[in-house]
């Protein structure tokens, strides 16, 4: 009997879904080990990092992202972690992604320790945006959310990546209930003061302790009610596209902030985005339970076209949904820090 498999003709082209998406915003995480320790995210002692030899080298990281931008259709990539400023070749990477053609937009995902020492070189390396996740300014806040008394170099990186012409700058920060969800009305104030963008993410069941519960996440709702106690919000006229962010006016505009409703109000049916591991595996979605093996692919000698085939395959499999409602719901092995969020 022939297998399903034998009989599919191998997709061509970009990297479609079977549900007509198609994916051209790439995510790269670059480590898995960073130097916080978020209490939603990962235990204080850390976690089983990667070993070196399982993580891809720069050379192996430029030609997966090589072939994605040539062969595959990307046209966005976003270096990640992790924390993406603990690994020693960034500027190099990004550099040498901004030399791809067509030209990718190239953008980092960072907590922003050390970022007031490298902002000028990755300015010149060619990175074009930055998110710095801040999940509150108050620095007693600070060190209980991140185990690390570190709020004075995140505000010292946002200002070197200003001063260095890195923008717009975005500020992602979670609300943790009884911690900082009642501090958000402050955050905008102070993201607004210095023309920062700021976006509220729901928090998802992806932290390694597997203790996120839905009664514990702060909501959508709750975020709109905090952030209506001092400001009046109302629906951004420009169109939302593929963007996880619904972002509203803040007091008529300009002036925006994001709200990135993953739980609440999934955007699955608009996702155009593909993970790459730092260890060379491809996700199909941040909730994905199976991988596709790029490393083994690069190692064992695969040619771009193989390689850009068995990416093409992983796609398909990519689900309609995540499914963080369906009574079958398994948060994946790998937690955000391991992925690349
Ligand atoms: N270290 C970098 C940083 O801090 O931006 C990149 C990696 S970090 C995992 C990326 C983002 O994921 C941060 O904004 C963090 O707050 C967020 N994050 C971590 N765990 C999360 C969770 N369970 N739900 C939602 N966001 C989460």
């Amino acid at each position: 009997m022939t297998a399903l498999h034998d009989v599919q003709p191998a997709p061509t082209g970009g990297l479609a879904d079977g549900f007509g998406r198609v994916a051209t915003d790439l995510r790269v995480s670059l480590t898995d080990r960073c130097n916080l320790r978020c209490n939603y995210c990962m235990p204080a002692e850390g976690l089983d990092w990667l070993p070196t030899d399982q993580t891809l080298t720069d050379d192996e990281v430029v030609r997966l992202v090589r072939i994605g931008v040539e062969d595959l259709g990307i046209r966005e990539v976003r270096f990640t972690g992790g924390e993406p400023l603990l690994r020693r070749g960034l500027s190099d990477i990004v550099r040498r992604t901004t030399l791809l053609r067509p030209r990718p937009e190239v953008s980092l995902t960072t907590n922003a320790l050390g970022l007031a020492r490298t902002a000028a070189t990755l300015a010149e390396a060619g990175l074009d945006r930055v998110n710095v996740s801040l999940d509150t300014i108050r620095a007693d806040v600070f060190a209980q959310i991140t185990r690390r008394d570190r709020l004075h170099d995140v505000v010292a990186g946002l200002e070197a990546a200003d001063a260095a012409g890195i923008g717009p700058i975005k500020i992602n920060a979670v609300l943790l209930r009884g911690v900082n969800d009642h501090l958000a009305p402050e955050l905008l104030a102070w993201c607004l003061e210095r023309g920062y963008q700021l976006r509220i993410i729901e928090q998802m069941p992806l932290d390694a302790q597997h203790s996120w519960s839905r009664e514990g996440m702060v909501t959508a709702e709750e975020i709109f009610a905090s952030l209506a106690t001092a400001f009046t919000l109302t629906p951004d006229p420009d169109h939302r596209g593929s963007a996880p962010a619904e972002t509203f006016m803040v007091d008529g505009g300009p002036a925006r902030v994001g709200v990135i409703a993953s739980v609440t109000r999934p955007f699955c049916g608009d996702c155009d985005r593909v993970r790459l591991t730092a260890d060379g595996q491809v996700r199909n979605c941040l909730f994905a339970r199976e991988e596709s093996d790029l490393r083994a692919a690069l190692r064992g000698g695969a040619s771009d076209a193989e390689i850009a085939d068995r990416w093409r395959l992983a796609m398909v499999t990519k689900r309609p949904g995540h499914g963080i409602d369906d009574t079958t719901f398994l948060q994946p092995t790998r937690p955000m820090s391991a992925i690349g969020g």
